[in-house]
């Protein structure tokens, strides 16, 4: 670089132009690729085909990896997990096989399901981060959500003017996570908008929700059985349940920490039932 800014600015003219053509066409990588690239392969003898093809590589890798970046952003996630850090002989009754390759994205492009069940702490949000991250990898549109968040987002957006639009921005993407359905009874009007939302999915686009009660106790926070049904029947028709009944690994890890710092066995206990 110091050799090139030593040259007169008139030597510099054709570069000046060719980075802002790179800039307008939106080839960031090519601007500032190009100059290093052109002189290793000048110095080897290698063509002008593989030195362009070189830089289009370059600049395609860079723009996929921009494009999941901005997609991992628009999930949402409240933070990133993935499989990697997942352990999954700490998850006992997890059906492996069928979660990693649940992370090949295969039932996104299906449009089925994905219904997580079991109590707190198992590992369900973390799946379902994980999942929602292999989605973005895989180039899916993913938005994560809990289902209290979703249903109180809902009742804003109608009192707001604007639930046509949130509906149909829910409808389009390509995978829906709703964590923590269960924990947060709904009323009336916020059960029929998160109905609503299942019902305009249903075979147009993948959604994942994750609960800590079964099938038969949903009625409990969505009010009405006729609607519980409804949903479930449409939730169920294509989906892959998760069935993670083990014991909690919030509550394991803490116990292993109380042993080493001495905190008793009563507080851990109450302080797990909360969470
Ligand atoms: P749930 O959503 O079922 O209540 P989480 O997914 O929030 O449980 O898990 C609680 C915490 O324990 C999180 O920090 C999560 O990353 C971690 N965790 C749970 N299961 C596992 C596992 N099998 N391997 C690694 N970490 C786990
Ligand atoms: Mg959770």
């Amino acid at each position: 670089m110091r050799h090139e800014h030593a040259r007169p600015a008139h030597c510099r003219g054709p570069q000046v132009l060719l980075i802002n053509h790179f800039k307008a066409l939106k080839l960031p990588t090519l601007a500032r690729e190009y100059e290093k690239v052109g002189a290793d392969y000048a110095r080897e003898g290698i063509d002008y085909p593989r030195y362009l093809l070189r830089l289009c590589e370059l600049e395609r890798i860079d723009r996929e990896r921009r494009m999941m970046e901005r997609r991992i952003r628009a999930a949402k996630f409240p933070v990133t997990k993935s499989f990697d850090s997942f352990d999954f002989t700490a998850a006992p009754g997890l059906n492996k096989a069928l979660v990693l390759e649940l992370a090949r994205c295969e039932w996104v492009t299906q449009r089925e399901n994905v219904i997580a069940l079991g109590p707190s702490g198992v590992g369900k949000t973390h799946t379902a981060l994980a999942l929602g991250l292999a989605a973005c990898q895989k180039g899916f549109s993913v938005t994560f959500t809990t289902a209290a968040a979703l249903v109180h987002e809902l009742i804003e957006a109608r009192d707001e003017k604007r639930l046509r639009a949130l509906q149909k921005q829910l409808a389009l993407v390509k995978l829906l996570i709703v964590d923590e359905l269960g924990y947060v009874p709904f009323t009336a009007v916020g059960a029929e908008l998160l109905f609503e939302v299942f019902s305009r999915r249903y075979e147009h686009g993948a959604t994942l929700v994750t609960s800590n009660l079964p099938f038969d106790e949903w009625t409990s926070v969505l009010g009405s059985e006729r609607l519980t049904g409804a949903l479930l029947d449409r939730l169920t028709h294509h989906v892959h349940i998760l069935e993670m009944n083990g014991d909690s690994y919030r509550l394991a890890t803490s116990k292993q920490r109380q042993k080493k710092t001495g905190i008793s066995d009563h507080v851990l206990t109450k302080g797990a039932a909360t969470t």
